[in-house]
């Protein structure tokens, strides 16, 4: 068995003196290329990755009591409200209230966490445990929920629960991810695709670069603003466009002073970044990862120049990895200002010289320690049958 189902099970017995009844085991994810694109009905290409969060569960009478591998506390509850104390309980919680929201037949229970993906690392431990969470409550209450549908209740769960804005990208990743493929996902009909790794043996380098920038959240608001009024002159112009997805590069050419400067430039990453992670699916069907780890540099590139959502942090991340021979591209993922890169290195690289290369030069370039997470495509999450 899985150890961290054995431990998970083992948390369970020694905290609630019984046997777990379910059990269900859900990935972390990145995403590879395609930034800020969600929201613009754009395209991501994303990877569920082979470090998990593991619920074990079990019925409990009127009360709902946790324990985590990662938490000093076993944590009792009672009623169904946002906890501020004991806040990691949320994502469960959440996942349960929207459940029942939705009729599913679910009541109280017990929950035991193990995880091996780290927290607040960008590699979105929150979606693992929301899915983890409402597959195994599925089990443990005999019902079966699609799966589209539990990503957007979980999706819910985070908004309301945990008071974070996130969109349906992590919880897709970690649903649909496929081992040794890529998430295609269209954020203009939420269809997705396995894009296949056949072949192509890459490991991903997540480097936490150990710096988040305060103007972050206002900054990720702005964009977002400027975004829409970059589509909503597009569209002024041109009543077939609804969003950025919508204009393709040559329209981007004609703009006219009308659009601001700062607009334009947004619009340039966006509408970039759904054409890199086009030609990223062409390259990737030819086998040809240079040239995939060369849009990797350019999405990073853009996002330096148009999107400024780099700093000189991940900029030197970035220009730290590309020096290392095996090293096929990197960039910054997630919200950027801070944050984390990924870097697509081949398989056979040493990964100890890896760490040393970049740790040593970042500390000498920046004064910052980095954290580096090896990771490599895994599959979407799924109930333990025992
Ligand atoms: P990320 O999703 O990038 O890892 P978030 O801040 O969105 O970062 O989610 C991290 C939060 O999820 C943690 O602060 C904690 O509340 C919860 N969480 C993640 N892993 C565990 C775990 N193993 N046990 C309990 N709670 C966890
Ligand atoms: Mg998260």
């Amino acid at each position: 068995m899985d150890k961290l189902v054995a431990d998970v099970e083992e948390l369970y017995r020694s905290s609630f003196a019984c046997a777990a009844q379910c059990c269900a085991r859900a990935p972390g994810r990145v995403e590879v290329l395609g930034n800020h694109t969600d929201y613009n009905e754009g395209l991501v290409l994303s990877a569920a990755i082979d470090r998990h969060l593991c619920v074990a569960v079990g019925r409990s009478d009127n009360t709902f009591e946790f324990v985590s591998g990662s938490f000093p506390e076993r944590v009792v509850i009672s009623e169904v409200v946002p906890q501020k104390e004991y806040a990691w309980t949320n994502y469960a919680l959440g996942v349960y209230h929207w459940l029942k929201a939705a009729g599913y037949p679910v009541a109280p229970f017990r929950m035991a966490v193990t995880s091996t993906i780290p927290q607040g690392a960008g590699l979105s431990s929150s979606a693992a445990f929301e899915v983890a969470s409402g597959l195994a409550l599925g089990d443990l209450y005999g019902f079966k929920i699609d799966k589209q549908e539990l990503a957007h209740l979980c999706r819910k769960a985070e908004h309301t629960f945990a008071g974070a804005n996130c969109g349906l990208l992590d919880q897709y990743s970690v649903l649909f991810g496929k081992q040794q493929h890529l998430l295609l996902i269209d954020f203009r009909t939420l269809d997705y695709r396995p894009i296949s790794l056949a072949g192509l043996d890459i490991v991903f380098a997540i480097t936490e670069s150990g710096v988040t920038h305060r103007l972050g959240e206002s900054a990720y608001n702005d964009r977002r603003i400027e975004c829409e009024s970059a589509a909503r002159y597009f569209s002024e112009k041109d009543p077939a466009v609804h969003s950025l997805r919508d204009v393709n590069p040559g329209k981007l050419h004609q703009a006219g002073d009308e659009l601001q400067a700062s607009a334009l430039k947004r619009a340039q990453h966006v509408i970039g970044e759904i054409e890199r992670v086009k030609a990223a699916i062409e390259l990737l069907e030819q086998k040809d990862l240079r040239g995939f780890g060369k849009l990797l540099y350019g999405s990073h590139e853009s996002s330096l120049v148009n999107f400024e959502n780099s700093c000189p942090e991940l900029d030197s991340l970035v220009r730290i990895a590309s020096q290392f021979e095996g090293a096929y591209g990197s960039r910054l993922t997630g919200g950027g200002f801070g944050g984390a890169t990924l870097s697509v290195l081949d398989c056979t690289i040493e990964k100890h010289t890896f760490v040393r290369h970049l740790t040593d030069a970042y500390a000498r370039e920046t004064g910052h320690t980095c954290a580096i997470h090896f990771a490599t495509p895994a599959g979407g999450a799924e109930i333990i049958e025992r």
